[in-house]
């Protein structure tokens, strides 16, 4: 592991520096982590670690370029919040993440790739069953998806525009009984191979979000009313050295409550969507708080987009807190509207006009963890509600 340094191009406002930081791991191979540390009225010091072999001097000119890119026309946008909860006292203090694991709780394959066992399995079942109660109470019928979606769909959807590095890509080996023996008998064995000369070329990824399928269900439709259907589904998002925990994992999954239908509609619907969430959050007496987000673009498109979504409220983020670090929480669920964007490129219509789109969505784990973040493994001390819904 190496370390390197350099003065940033641009003084950084304080509200970029951890968007930015996320965003810098993805400057080039083997960068590790990557801290922005502010000088007071001048130019920040970026630290980064890398991996032996990489190239630091490359790395930097890319974080040089990007932090340009990042800061053009970044505008300032106060913050909305909305069901504040968080002065509310909770048991827990310290991180749980090292005890699931040795517990059996969490088996961790590597990084971003986990299993929830035991009581952290019962605990993903009983939030997942909340949010289908929440869903029931839009009369959301369950849809179920496939895993796999085309490029030719999030094409459509414009999502390699905007979060290009989250991307996981699936393709299956050639019709070519040749090449089908030759990597069979390299990967019987303890070889591997260049695969490219063996795959076709990707038309599938792992999908990244769930509600995208429903639009592609839905293309050309002409709606009368409003569509509403719930499902889960794996999601997958690549976020290199920010993975860790159940914070953020590649592979995870997310409860979806969908609307398509007159624009106004569905973002009403996903306004009002906010109180039985947040019912449920005081049910159990979580520390939350719900604000105005954006999404994490990539670096090319983030001042323009980021902008947009905090001015015209487009995105409300259910954060839940994590109180073994100050001021840190997690986003566990989303209030978004897309307005006619995905009814337009699906050519969808509602009541004779391009149909709106806005989905509820809920990162399942996410909840499992900060949940036991705030109150402990020890079910003696879980919340009356939760010990008397969890399965067994
Ligand atoms: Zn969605």
């Amino acid at each position: 592991m190496k370390n390197h340094e350099f003065i940033s191009p641009l003084k950084l406002k304080p509200t970029v520096k951890t968007a930015l930081e996320e965003k810098l791991v993805y400057a080039g191979k083997g960068v590790k982590s990557v801290e922005i540390i502010p000088e007071e009225n001048s130019r920040p010091l970026i630290r980064f670690s890398c991996d032996e072999f990489s190239d630091e001097e490359s790395i930097q000119i890319e974080m040089e370029k990007m932090i340009r890119g990042f800061s053009r026309g970044f505008l300032e946008v106060e913050k909305e919040i909305l069901f504040d909860q968080r002065e509310r006292q909770v048991p827990g203090k310290t991180d749980v993440y090292d005890e699931m694991i040795s517990r059996g709780w969490v088996h961790e394959y590597e990084t971003g790739r986990v299993s929830l066992d035991d009581k952290a399995a019962d605990l993903y079942n009983f939030f997942d069953a909340e949010f289908v109660k929440i869903a029931d109470g839009y009369g959301a019928r369950p849809i179920q998806f496939p895993t796999l979606i085309s490029m030719e769909t999030l094409r459509k959807a414009d999502y390699f525009a905007s979060f290009p590095h989250h991307i996981t890509l699936a393709t299956h080996l050639i019709e070519d009984a040749e090449k089908i023996t030759e990597f069979s008998k390299r990967y019987s064995d303890e070889g591997d191979m260049d695969l490219s000369e063996v795959t076709e070329k990707t038309e599938h990824v792992c999908s990244p979000a769930v509600c995208f399928h429903l639009y592609q269900a839905l293309e050309g439709e002409k709606l009368d009313g409003v569509v509403r259907r719930t499902a889960i589904g794996p999601c997958f998002r690549y976020e290199s050295s920010n993975m860790k925990t159940l914070e953020r994992l590649w592979d995870f999954h997310m409860r979806e409550i969908i609307f398509v239908g007159p624009s106004s509609e569905v973002d009403e619907l996903r306004k009002t969507a906010m109180k039985p969430v947040m019912e449920l959050v005081d049910r159990i007496g979580m520390k939350s708080h719900i604000e105005t987000a954006s999404d994490p673009f990539f670096v090319n498109n983030y001042s323009g987009q980021t902008f947009y979504q905090l001015s015209h409220k487009t995105k409300y983020e259910l954060r839940l807190h994590l109180p073994f670090r100050e001021d840190h929480s997690l986003a566990a669920a989303s209030f978004n509207w897309h307005q006619t964007f995905f009814g337009n490129r699906f050519s969808i219509s509602a009541g004779g006009e391009e149909s709106g789109t806005a989905c509820v969505a809920f990162g399942v784990e996410r909840w499992v963890y900060a949940f036991l973040v705030q109150f402990g493994m020890d079910p003696a001390y879980w919340p009356q509600y939760v010990l008397d819904n969890i399965p067994r």
